[in-house]
């Protein structure tokens, strides 16, 4: 290791155990908040007796997402990763195709391709935003070949067709969407976006309105897991606005029973992915301490922000422009470190218990993904050795006093 690469590891692990010297170890990436309201509710799901996929908390929780995403339709299920599985077959994904995902993104977005019979192909992301790079993903699909007979674009070194495109919103900062759309639509392929990570993060229009990150493609998906910004336990949602799809994505979510006062007929084979009532008791709980979870988070990042402001060789991720970002994790880039320095600071932070994290090793770099296509993705692996999440958990604003 070079001197100046010793000089700033001591300088990032220095700022980083000052912020926490007074606080008790270990400290979490990200840990859940709860009070008493969310063992109230999910007694009362106890007591009605109605613990699984029936329930009043079902469509509460259901109803308060649509809320706060503007979403028309909202489908709740076990996870964010069964979301994503169900809202691409709802999409139109069929085995045997092709989808477009970042390569730096949680091996979930992959595995939701994976586990309905699609191949993964790994795009690049961009900068700023950490996203999918609208001029990358514009390149892969310059490249493939329409056929006229099925009308489909086909990937010419696979001879597979592709069928989504999965951008995902990374850290909770809304990605370059308007833009990854524009290209999508040219080329008439639909967009699924993964918004598992960014509840509560939007895009400012044009108009003046602000667009909730999921309900920009023809569908979106959430996570509720333990530590994304709001839980269920275990959770996702599908949002859409289209109501075909939605009505598809909740035959798929469970039993495709058509309803009778007796008779068992199901329509379709489906998944059984229904979000438990115990589960939606939890979530609608949370969703009440949502908007201070975000101010909680926001005052965390300016917090972080303003602690490596004056190293000139980190810089903050903040919100990218025209965006409010829920600032999931905050997160520092190394400008010109690499992955050795990376990982010397991430060795000395956990050794003092202060759990922070790289972002995802790149999933094109994932044994099980190794043989899918990938593209050039030169941004995602110089951001995979540079980005360091920060502790970001609600509860450490009582310790960030500005
Ligand atoms: C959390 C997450 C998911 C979904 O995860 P589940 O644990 O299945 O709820 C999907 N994609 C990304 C990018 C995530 O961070």
């Amino acid at each position: 290791m070079t001197s100046h690469n010793q000089q700033l590891t001591d300088q990032v692990v220095q700022i980083i155990e000052n912020l926490f010297i007074n606080v008790e170890k270990p400290i979490a990436l990200h840990e859940p908040s709860f009070s008493a309201t969310e063992i109230e509710y999910v007694e009362n799901a106890i007591k009605s007796t109605y613990v699984s996929s029936v329930g009043e908390y079902i469509s509460k929780f259901e109803n308060e997402i649509g809320r706060i995403t503007g979403s028309k339709y909202v489908i709740a299920v076990s996870s964010g990763t069964a979301a994503l599985e169900v809202a691409l077959s709802a999409a139109g994904v069929k085995p045997e195709t092709e989808v477009i995902v970042p390569t730096l993104s949680f091996v979930a977005t992959a595995n939701a391709v994976s586990n309905i019979g699609a191949f993964p192909y790994f795009v690049d992301s961009e900068p700023i935003s950490l996203g999918m790079c609208p001029e990358k993903l514009e390149k892969v699909l310059s490249t493939l070949v329409f056929d006229k007979k099925n009308k489909r674009l086909i990937n010419s070194e696979t001879n597979r067709a592709i069928s989504a495109i999965v951008p995902m919103h990374t850290l909770g900062h809304p990605c370059q969407i308007e833009s990854l759309i524009q290209v999508a639509t040219k080329y008439g392929i639909p967009v699924v976006e993964d918004a598992a990570e960014s509840l509560g993060s939007f895009k400012h229009l044009a108009n003046g309105e602000r667009k909730h990150t999921g309900t920009f493609g023809v569908a979106g998906v959430l996570s509720f897991n333990g530590n994304k910004v709001i839980t269920t336990g275990g959770g996702g949602a599908i949002l859409t606005d289209n109501e075909n799809l939605a009505v598809l994505a909740r035959k798929l979510s469970n039993t495709a029973k058509i309803p009778h006062a007796w008779e068992y007929q199901h329509e379709i084979t489906s998944h059984n992915y229904r979000m438990p009532n115990l589960n939606a008791a939890l979530g609608f709980a949370q969703i009440e301490k949502l908007q201070s979870f975000l101010e909680k988070k926001r005052k965390i990042a300016s917090y972080y922000e303003n602690q490596f402001s004056n190293l000139d060789e980190v810089s903050f991720l903040s919100e990218p422009a025209e965006t409010t970002s829920n600032y999931w994790l905050s997160a520092i880039r190394l400008n010109e470190g690499d992955l050795k320095t990376r990982n010397e600071i991430l060795n000395r932070c956990v050794e003092n218990e202060v759990y922070v994290r790289p972002l995802w090793d790149l999933l094109s770099n994932q044994p099980m993904y190794r043989s899918c296509q990938v593209s050039d993705i030169s941004n995602a692996i110089k951001l995979h050795s540079t980005v360091i999440c920060l502790p970001s958990s609600a509860i450490l604003s009582t310790y960030f006093e500005n």
